[in-house]
Order: structure tokens, then C-alpha cells, then sequence
């Protein structure tokens, strides 16, 4: 009876013990962004190429903009250099798609967090504040989001802003296009009578073009923060990049790129 006893001790021993490696393989191999990044050498990063002064490409074909100086302070504060960072473009509509295929580690593209985001995405801190405002030919009848009714509005697929012109104006029409680029020429060849979208994306459609205007009223509060997959693999990432915004902010440095960019309105 003791001999029996005792065998079947051994074995709850045994059971328990596998189990207790078998969780620790199981902690063991989920995927962690931080090392896997960190193993590799770099971050891949997927930033937008056609929101100046944001994500753009510059006259000498580079990678510019306030996204990607924060894209290359977090590679500095992880790797000790700037350029261990690899860029991928993304749009509105395929960036949530290139960060869960894997093709990227992280997005920092004037994202902003949305209760219907937080579903699906894990989010840093804030590191911009903008707001949803209107473009408009110069000389436009169109004053704010009300003028909208039964006419044409431009937003891009992905964005926030289909949402929120659908809910402000809902018998204005909509025309969807796939980036900015497209969304400004289809405006200036007034195929509709505004474009809704960020004010920080629209002040740099606008700078450079007194042929179209950027109306004063903001209608609604955009934080742009870096997105990753959700869960325990964009944990250890995620502590380090809120750390690294948070600090940027303390020392003054997260103001200074926006001068830069001509953006300072962190808030
Ligand atoms: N911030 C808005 C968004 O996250 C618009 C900018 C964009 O198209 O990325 O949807």
C-alpha cells in the first residue's frame, strides 16, 4: 500500500514538474517585438510617405519628417544610432495589415488612438495632438462641416475622418482615395468641395498652395501615439517607447523636433 503510495507521488512529481517546464517553454516562446527587434539589429518601422511634414520623402529621396526624427530617437535610444531603422511605407488603410503580417514592427503614422483601434491594437503614449479640419479651394462657399450637406467630401480609406464626417453630415457624399497625394489633386481638380481629415496632414497641403485653404474650426481631438500588435509580444517595446516619449518630453526634446517640423502644439 506504502509502495503504492509512494509511486504514485513520484508520478504527481513528475506530472507537475513537466508542467512547470512545459509553462516556462510556453512563456519562453512568445514572441517579444523588443528582442526580436533588438536580435535583428533594427526596427522596421512603417511610416506614411505622403503626409508632410509627418512621413514624406525629401528632395533627396529620403525618409523625412516628425514620425520618422521619432522613429530614429527610439532607434538611437535602443541601438546608440539613428539610422538602425529600417522604413517600410504605409497608408491609412494597409498599415494595420503590414503590422500584423509581420512586415513591420511598429507604426508611427499620424495614427491616432480610437476606442475601436484599442480593440485590435496596442498603443504608446501620445507624442502629438492633432484635430480633424477641412480643406478647401480658396474662395470656397464651404465655411465649416455643416456647409457639407448634400455636397462631395474627400476623406482617405483608413482614416478616422469617414467616421466622424459620416456622423457631423450624414447626407454629404463621400469620395474615398487611397492616400493624400490623391486625395489633394482630386480637391483641386474640384471633384468635391473639401477634404475632412487632420489639420496637422492638411497645414502641409496647404503651405505651399494659396489655390486651396485651410479652414480654422477643429472637430474633434486626434492623439497621435505608435502602434503594435496587441498583447504580452509589444509589452517589453512598449515600456521602452514610453519611457523614450516620456523623457523627449520632460528634456525638451519632443518640442524641439516639432519647431523643427513646424508643428509645436504638444499639448
Ligand atoms: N489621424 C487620423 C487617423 O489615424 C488620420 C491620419 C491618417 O490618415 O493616418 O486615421
Amino acid at each position: 500500500m506504502i509502495k503504492r503510495f509512494l509511486l504514485l507521488l513520484v508520478c504527481v512529481m513528475v506530472f507537475c514538474c513537466g508542467c512547470a517546464n512545459m509553462g516556462k517553454l510556453k512563456n519562453d516562446i512568445v514572441a517579444n517585438t523588443l528582442e526580436i527587434a533588438t536580435n535583428r539589429g533594427k526596427l522596421i518601422v512603417g511610416v506614411k510617405t505622403d503626409t508632410f511634414p509627418f512621413g514624406y520623402i525629401n528632395e533627396n529621396g529620403e525618409y523625412a519628417g516628425y514620425d520618422i526624427d521619432l522613429a530614429k530617437l527610439i532607434a538611437t535610444d535602443i541601438f546608440g544610432k539613428p539610422d538602425k531603422v529600417e522604413f517600410v511605407p504605409v497608408t491609412a488603410s494597409d498599415r494595420m495589415m503590414k503590422l500584423y503580417s509581420g512586415e513591420i514592427d511598429m507604426i508611427i503614422a499620424t495614427m491616432s488612438i480610437t476606442p475601436s483601434r484599442l480593440k485590435l491594437l496596442d498603443f504608446s503614449d501620445p507624442y502629438y495632438i492633432a484635430g480633424q479640419a477641412l480643406l478647401v479651394n480658396t474662395g470656397s462657399d464651404i465655411k465649416g462641416i455643416r456647409d457639407l450637406e448634400g455636397k462631395k467630401a474627400i476623406t482617405v480609406f483608413g482614416s478616422t475622418s469617414e467616421k466622424s464626417l459620416r456622423m457631423a453630415v450624414p447626407n454629404a457624399g463621400i469620395i474615398g482615395y487611397k492616400t493624400y497625394d490623391e486625395a489633394y489633386k482630386a480637391l483641386k481638380a474640384k471633384k468635391a468641395d473639401a477634404i475632412v481629415s487632420d489639420d496637422s496632414i492638411l497645414i502641409g497641403l496647404s503651405l505651399k498652395d494659396a489655390s486651396v485653404t485651410l479652414l480654422p474650426k477643429r472637430y474633434s481631438r486626434e492623439p497621435y501615439a505608435i502602434a503594435f500588435r496587441k498583447g504580452r509580444e509589444s509589452e517589453d517595446i512598449i515600456r521602452v517607447v514610453n519611457r523614450i516619449i516620456e523623457e523627449s518630453v520632460r528634456y525638451g526634446k519632443l518640442h524641439e523636433l516639432q519647431r523643427k517640423h513646424g508643428i509645436n502644439n504638444y499639448q
